[in-house]
C-alpha cells in the first residue's frame, strides 16, 4: 500500500476529547483501590496508553505485553500467540488492560485468561476503539473510546502492514490499497 494519506474516520481533536474523558472516569472509578498496573498491548496500544495514562489522576504503574494474531494481514488467523510477558509482579493489584481496538474479541479473552492466572486483585479492559459488529466472543470491555464500523483503521498507533501507525488521526484504508 501507499504511504499517502488516509481518510479522516476519528480527527486528532475528537480521539484528545474523548481520552481526557476516559481518564477522568477511569481516575475516579479506581479513586479508593490504590495503585493501579496499565497493562498496554503492543504494538498498537502504545500511543492510546501514553496519552491515557499521563492524564489519570490516581497511582499508576505501567506494564507491556505483545501479542500476535493478526501476522501482518488484515485477517484474523483466530489463534493469539504470547510474544511477551508483562514483566512486573501483579499478583493482589488492581490491572487495566489497554488495548488500541478490539475486533472479535479474541485477543482480549486471551489477555484476561492469561493475566488471571497471575493473581491480581481486579481485571478490566479498556479500549480506544470497538468493532462491535466484528463480535465472535463476548468480552466486557470497561471503558470504550469509540464503536466503528469493520473498516480497517489506521493511525494513533494503529497500522496496516507497519505503514501509518504514527499518523496523528484514526484513519481508514482499504487493506487492498
Ligand atoms: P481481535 O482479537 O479482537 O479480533 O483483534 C484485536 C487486534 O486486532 C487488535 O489489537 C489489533 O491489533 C488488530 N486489529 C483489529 N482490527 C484492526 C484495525 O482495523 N486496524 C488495525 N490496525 N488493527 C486491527
Amino acid at each position: 500500500m501507499s504511504d499517502a494519506a488516509p481518510p479522516v474516520l476519528i480527527s486528532e481533536s475528537e480521539i484528545a476529547a474523548r481520552v481526557e474523558e476516559l481518564a477522568r472516569q477511569i481516575s475516579a472509578d479506581y479513586q479508593d483501590k490504590g495503585d493501579l498496573v496499565l497493562i498496554g498491548v503492543l504494538k498498537g496500544a502504545f500511543i492510546f496508553l501514553a496519552d491515557l495514562s499521563r492524564q489519570l489522576t490516581i497511582p499508576r504503574t505501567i506494564e507491556f505485553i505483545a501479542v500476535s494474531s493478526y501476522e501482518n494481514s488484515s485477517v484474523s488467523s483466530g489463534a493469539v500467540r504470547l510474544v511477551m510477558d508483562v514483566r512486573g509482579n501483579i499478583e493482589g493489584r488492581h490491572v487495566l488492560i489497554v488495548e488500541d481496538i478490539v475486533d472479535t474479541g479474541r485477543t482480549l479473552e486471551y489477555l484476561i485468561g492469561m493475566l488471571e492466572s497471575h493473581g491480581p486483585a481486579s481485571i478490566r479492559t479498556c479500549a480506544l476503539l470497538h468493532k462491535p459488529g466484528s463480535t465472535e466472543v463476548e468480552v466486557d470491555i470497561n471503558y470504550v473510546g469509540f464503536g466503528i464500523g469493520g473498516e480497517w483503521v489506521v493511525g494513533y498507533g494503529l497500522d496496516y502492514a507497519e505503514h501509518n501507525r504514527t499518523l496523528p488521526y484514526i484513519g481508514k484504508v482499504k487493506p487492498s490499497d
